[in-house]
């Protein structure tokens, strides 16, 4: 991780005393001989050897250097070993999404018989990955509030390996305190895993309050232009390298062309993660005065529960919000109906704002006491802020709201 990305290779960079920003548009593997400026896409599944000898060292592990594009691959270290700077881990892995870097995660890390306490708002797939897939191989998980902490303490027993959370919370905001989970974590022999697909690095940095895996979806911020599906896993070196024997064995590895769109977003992430959360905060405070809006769920307002919390574990609030509006679904899905340019979509991250109704889609398998206890009001619309003009978004809510 000290290599140097220039031709200058004479001097070795120390991308650790450098910035996020400085790490995630510098660092990576040497410039090849042609002096490339912009990274190098290797688009190539295998790599040659110069002799049998070479070959049969590179295969036994004797040697270093690339072997097959499912083990390592250069574009791929590169977007690797710049995120694992900007996490402040020893190490990262590139997956082909980010359910991959938890399907992988769980199947390095875990056996059967070993027991996962998760926060009950995760992603919806990750659920569905816990319990059907997970469940059938003797791994079983239990659900707690994210920020009850006395119920994450209850729900320990003999067999828990790992805690599993998102901070802050899909749609609502919340936000844990993740220097105690991990505190919890350790006292129990576990391991703390957070999903940082909300924040990036850029925002927060898990692993600086004792997570041990740090895990994401690159598919949302970290492309941030909507256009690859790839993840990513950091941690300690030891606890990495079991996810890459997973990998390179199953196969899940993240496609060097996807490493290679990550690169050029990782350039720009600084800039847009607070572009996002400053259209948010603005966007945020404008439905708060709105008539029609009940509540406003977003952590960087002063009246969000995990607003304290969050501004001091967070850089920035993220670019994700959700309010409720008076009338319940038919008002929420005609506010979603009026808007002429958001996107109606559940994916998020993208420079396009994004607009969903949670109740009826990435909620919608809940029961709907889960939804009552879940915060998920048949009222409440999530948007995922993206970098188009501030007041065009307004007014593409407006139209909705004003009309209801
Ligand atoms: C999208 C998402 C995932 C899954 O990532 P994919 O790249 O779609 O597989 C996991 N966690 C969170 C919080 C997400 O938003």
């Amino acid at each position: 991780m000290t290599t140097d990305s220039g031709t200058k290779g004479e001097q070795a960079m120390n991308w650790q005393d450098k910035g996020p920003a400085t790490a995630a548009i510098r660092a990576g593997e040497p410039r090849s001989a042609q002096g490339e400026h912009s990274e190098a896409l290797y688009l190539t599944s295998s790599f040659v050897f110069e002799s049998a000898a070479q070959a049969a060292a590179r295969f036994a592990g004797d040697e270093p250097g690339n072997v097959y594009a499912r083990y390592t691959n250069p574009t791929v270290s590169t977007f690797e070993q710049r995120l694992a700077l900007m996490e402040g881990t020893e190490a990262a892995v590139g997956t082909s999404s980010g359910m991959a870097a938890i399907l992988s995660t769980c199947m390095a890390l875990l056996q059967q018989g070993d027991h996962i306490i998760a926060s009950r708002n995760i992603f919806g797939s990750t659920t569905v990955l816990f319990n059907k897939y997970l469940g059938r191989f003797g791994v079983d998980v239990t659900y707690v509030d994210l920020t009850d902490l006395d119920a994450w303490a209850a729900a320990f027993t003999p067999r828990t390996r790992l805690l599993f959370a998102e901070t802050p919370s899909n749609p609502l905001n919340d936000v844990v305190d993740i220097r105690q989970l991990a505190d919890l974590a350790h006292a129990h022999d576990a391991w703390l895993a957070i999903d940082n697909c909300f924040c990036t690095p850029i925002l927060q940095r898990p692993a600086e309050y004792g997570a041990d895996l740090v895990i994401h979806s690159a598919t949302k911020f970290i492309d941030g232009q909507g256009r690859a599906m790839g993840g990513a896993v950091c941690g300690r070196q030891e606890q990495i390298e079991e996810v890459v024997g997973f990998l390179r064995s199953a196969g899940p590895t993240m496609s060097p062309f996807n490493a290679w769109v990550f690169l050029k977003g990782l350039e720009t992430l600084q800039v847009r993660m607070r572009a996002h959360s400053e259209h948010a905060m603005q966007l945020a405070r404008w439905l708060q005065q709105h008539s029609m809006v009940e509540t406003v769920h977003y952590c960087g307002l002063p009246e969000h529960p995990g607003h304290a919390l969050a501004s001091r574990q967070q850089s920035g609030f993220g670019g994700v919000l959700s309010f409720v509006v008076r009338g319940g679904q038919p008002a929420a899905w005609h506010v979603i109906d009026a808007t002429q340019f958001l996107s109606i979509t559940a994916n998020l991250g993208d420079a396009k704002t994004t607009i969903t109704h949670p109740a009826t889609t990435t909620h919608g398998r809940l029961s709907d006491e889960d939804k009552v206890a879940a915060g998920i009001e048949p009222g409440l619309i999530r948007v995922a802020v993206g970098l188009e003009d501030p007041e065009d978004i307004q007014q593409d809510l407006a139209r909705g709201l004003d009309s209801l």
